[in-house]
């Protein structure tokens, strides 16, 4: 019996220490039912946001959204360490170091059309010496049918006008198809949002997992911004309907980029039970996350969330989390 209570007590202390505290973990904010409704887990981000440590302080939402299964929850986890490890030097880790910790895997939530917020708010300094606020969001959903198709459009609406960053996460290439989806969820978004000359969005960030082509367009951002160029270009031989997407896009954000990251090595493709071990990770994927990942999170780098202009604090985020939830339900 104490044997056991033991046993039981042991794994606990090392969940906590390996997590800093057992709380910590990705919390479901906005679910989609059923019935094709959506649901604010208001107390859930009443918690996050009016904390005592960040309520008062600006607000940098960092989302990563995309279908199931396409590695968002492993570019969060090391979205995480980086955040964990203050950017340092090593933040990454070494070689031989299996990185434990983070995960935004298991749990019943995990193929929910839906958005998670991470627990833990982290606080960074911007270059002018402001504490603000970082959050973490994954946004999850599939466009494969045409019931799912409306809740994607709406949930993808929500998170893209609550982060200041949206990081589209797709595979191999950007698609017609992607940019249609995008279009429908921004057209969403756009009519939810006051007139206003101000573009409705602010970053968003086209995240290429497994790009195959680096002999077309190196990894990385340049790489991503040249293929950006082309996919958005619009000329006077395309169909209308294809010109209409491109311009459309564009005239809904304040900055568009681009990013090819390479495939991780077969062992993280294929293996279920991979524990993010650093030996197993190609060196040119590593490579390219140690320029993706503070590219988007230093201080230099962070946004912070402003909606018709005004930057936002955690407080304020909340108020639009409910107003853009209403607007949608009603
Ligand atoms: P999520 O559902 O989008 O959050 O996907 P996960 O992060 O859970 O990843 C799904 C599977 O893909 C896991 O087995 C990962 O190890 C693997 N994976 C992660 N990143 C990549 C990547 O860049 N390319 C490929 N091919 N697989 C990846």
């Amino acid at each position: 019996q104490s044997g056991s209570s033991d046993e039981t007590m042991t794994q606990t202390q090392e969940d906590s220490h390996d997590l800093d505290s057992k709380l910590l973990g990705p919390v479901p904010i906005v679910v989609a039912t059923e019935t094709h409704t959506f649901k604010l887990a208001e107390k859930a981000l009443e918690d996050i946001l009016l904390d005592e440590s960040v309520r008062d302080k600006k607000v940098a939402v960092v989302s990563v959204a995309g279908a199931f299964r396409k590695g968002k929850s492993f570019l969060l986890d090391f979205f995480l360490r980086y955040l964990d490890r203050e950017g340092a030097q090593d933040w990454i880790g070494g070689e031989n170091e299996a990185l434990k910790g983070f995960s935004w895997k298991g749990g019943s939530e995990r193929d929910t059309t839906g958005i998670l917020l991470w627990s833990k708010p982290y606080i960074k300094k911007l270059p002018n010496g402001e504490e603000i606020a970082v959050l973490l969001m994954d946004t999850q959903g599939s466009f494969d049918s045409s019931s799912t198709v409306k809740d994607c459009a709406t949930i993808f609406a929500l998170s893209t006008m609550t982060s200041s960053i949206q990081i589209y996460n797709l595979t191999h290439n950007i698609q017609e198809d992607d940019l249609q989806h995008l279009q429908l969820f921004t057209e969403y978004g756009k009519l939810a949002m006051e007139e206003s000359d101000i573009k409705p969005f602010q970053k968003l960030m086209f995240l290429i997992r497994d790009w195959s082509f680096p002999y077309e367009q190196p990894y990385g951002a340049e790489g991503g911004n040249n293929l950006l160029e082309k996919r958005l270009l619009t000329t006077e031989k395309q169909h209308s309907e294809l010109i209409q997407v491109r311009k459309h896009i564009k005239s809904c954000f304040s900055d568009i980029g681009c990013f090819l990251m390479p495939h991780p090595g077969m062992k993280v493709a294929t293996n279920p039970t991979f524990d993010g071990s650093l030996r197993e990770i190609e060196n040119e994927f590593k490579e390219q996350l140690r320029k993706l990942t503070p590219s988007v999170l230093s201080s230099e780098n962070l946004v912070v969330k402003s909606i018709n202009g005004g930057e936002v604090t955690c407080r304020g985020l909340l108020e639009y989390f409910k107003a853009y939830m209403k607007i949608f339900q009603g």
